[in-house]
């Protein structure tokens, strides 16, 4: 339970790009001559449809077995040329699909056939994989009804053009979304949240709230939204009993799109940042390795230079280009191996930059103590950890270089991870 006040920031202030610079239109990507999608499922045995050598359409949903709800959505036309375990960020056990891909695509057909009438049924089984990843499952909770849908307009992090550019540019296809997402849920209240200087972009063009959050980082990031509307931020329960749902502007301008047109939109916008912090706009197949994106733009990686998936406040560092970008993936960010700032095992020195920057005015100081050995739950009771709004501006500021915002994403997904256990074992 939150126990303390929000304040305002000190120390060092951030700005949202609001995608009004001249970034230009996105370059687009070739297809590349093999995609990897990821299931987010562990592949226990061999699937029961999908096999090496499986021929497969764009747009084709795929799944591990029969009558599963977890899927993906092929990005290309190809064959199926591996199926592997894959580990994920804090060991979750998913499966990774290759697909050889062929010259042309050939559109699957199944989304057509069952996308009338438009339904939150349709939405859950085909959408959740589109670009931006649209937050189906909240809507079909029937013990926690929504009352509000949000729709996070702004970036998720500094130096991402992705959000605002996806809003600006697509009015039509976010309209459209919009409008499937009413029809099919019976919501009205629908918000689109976006950073205040650039709300003339969007007034009177869509069919939704806007509701102006500050331009300075971190007041766009989702779990602020949150707070700036509601007064509350989820606890060890999560979102469900808030009534609020929150979907990136990218996954409702893919709903609109895929409705309007019988195809499930397989491509992603992505910011891409170089070395010399010079951003491109790119438009990929989701599947394509990092690799491909880089060398469009000319950035060489070294040994020991950093890929980043997300923005310097909040990514995560991948191992390797031949990494796919997901239909979550806003932004790679490259650095150089001379500017890394290198975490460190130094002990907190009690400095207290942490928790004056801090704008959830968690203290962070004693927090990171319980974290780093462990004492999750304690860490939650005592000092505040369903407070943290998940900036990252503590690890930024720290002068030990302790990896704070990393302990704090672990902590809250083992959490999770113990209470769903428990939950499962009383049913
Ligand atoms: S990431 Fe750090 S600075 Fe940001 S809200 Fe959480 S504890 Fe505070
Ligand atoms: S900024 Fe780092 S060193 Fe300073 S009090 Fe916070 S955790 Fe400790």
């Amino acid at each position: 339970m939150r126990k303390r006040s929000f304040f305002g920031l000190s120390g060092p202030r951030f700005n949202y790009e609001l995608a009004t610079a001249a970034v230009g239109d996105p370059v687009a990507i070739p297809i590349p001559e093999t995609v990897t999608l990821y299931i987010k499922q562990e592949l226990k045995r061999t699937s029961s449809i999908l096999k090496v050598g499986t021929p497969v359409k764009t747009g084709q949903r795929l799944v591990l077995d029969e009558g599963s709800e977890i899927c993906t959505i092929s990005s290309v036309t190809g064959t199926i040329c591996a199926i592997a375990p894959f580990l994920a960020d804090y060991g979750r056990a998913w499966t990774a699909v290759s697909i050889k891909t062929e010259g042309k695509d050939t559109a699957d057909t199944e989304f057509a056939g069952a996308s009338e009438p438009p339904s939150l049924d349709t939405l859950n089984r085909y959408l959740a994989a589109c670009p931006g990843e649209p937050n189906i499952g909240p809507l079909m909770d029937e013990r926690n009804p929504v009352h509000t849908i949000v729709i996070t307009g702004g970036n998720s992090d500094l130096l991402i053009d992705t959000s605002l550019y996806v809003l600006k540019n697509n009015a039509d296809a976010v309209n459209s979304g919009i409008e499937i997402l009413r029809k099919t849920t019976g919501i009205e209240e629908i918000v689109i949240v976006v950073p205040e200087e650039s709300v003339q972009n969007y007034s009177g063009h869509l069919d939704a709230r806007i509701q102006a959050v500050s331009s300075r980082y971190p007041y766009a990031q989702p779990l602020m939204v949150l707070h700036h509307l509601t007064g509350r931020l989820p606890d060890e329960r999560g979102m469900a009993p808030m009534g609020v749902c929150l979907i990136r502007a990218e996954a409702v301008a893919a709903i609109g799109q895929a409705f309007s047109t019988g195809r499930l939109p397989v491509e992603k916008t992505i910011t891409v940042i170089d070395k010399n912090g010079v951003k491109h706009l790119a438009r990929a197949r989701v599947g394509t390795p990092v690799g491909n994106l880089l060398k469009t733009f000319g950035v060489e990686i070294n040994d020991r230079d950093k890929i980043i998936f997300g923005g310097p406040m909040t990514g995560s560092a991948i191992f390797s280009e031949d990494l796919p970008i997901g239909p979550d993936t806003d932004a790679i960010l490259v650095q150089d191996k001379s500017v890394i700032p290198l975490y460190s095992d130094y002990p907190c020195i009690n400095c207290g930059d942490c928790v004056r920057i801090c704008p959830a005015n968690v203290p962070v100081n004693m927090l990171v103590r319980f974290l780093e050995a462990g004492q999750y739950a304690d860490g939650a009771d005592l000092y505040d950890l369903y407070a943290c709004i998940e900036c990252g501006l503590c690890s930024y500021v720290c002068s030990s270089r302790i990896p704070i915002y990393q302990y704090i994403k672990l902590a809250k997904y083992e959490l999770d991870r113990i209470i769903s256990a428990e939950e499962m074992n009383e049913q």
